[in-house]
């Protein structure tokens, strides 16, 4: 738990049982996860904790949300550099349809995109869709 708690404090958040206790499920899991998923498999959690103690680690740079199209909110645990309220982790999303999980691909960067004049980018996110490594043997 001493490297969770450091995990915790690092990003200024207050390691309370709950959030070691969701810090650790996170750091467990492969792929990123719903609220509602870490609601079933977490013991003692119930919805309205959850949901503050995943909204504190986004604001912290703990954690960041991701949309995969499937049109339920996942989260996953972020790279080594993010900041508060300052995402780095421009990196591609996979997502599998046979497993149906999402995955962060922290070594695949999001190409730069060139928008018209006077259009003003202010989130990039790319999901790539198709089989995962696991699915694929
Ligand atoms: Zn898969
Ligand atoms: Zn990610």
């Amino acid at each position: 738990m001493k490297e969770l708690e450091k995990k915790l404090s690092d990003k200024q958040i207050n390691p309370t049982a709950m959030r070691l206790l969701a810090l650790d499920y996170l750091t467990k899991r492969s792929a990123a996860v719903s609220l509602t998923e870490m609601e079933l498999e977490m013991d003692r959690s119930d919805r309205v904790t959850l949901y503050r103690t995943i909204k504190t680690f986004e604001e912290h740079g703990l954690v960041h949300r991701i949309e995969d199209g499937t049109g339920i909110t996942k989260f996953a645990l972020c790279q080594q550099g993010c900041d508060p309220g300052h995402h780095h982790d421009l990196h591609v999303h996979f997502f599998c349809n046979s497993c149906k999980e999402t995955h962060c691909l922290p070594k695949t960067i999001i190409p730069e995109v060139v928008l018209p004049e006077a259009y003003q980018a202010q989130e990039r996110e790319l999901i790539v869709k198709g089989i995962c490594a696991a699915c694929a043997v």
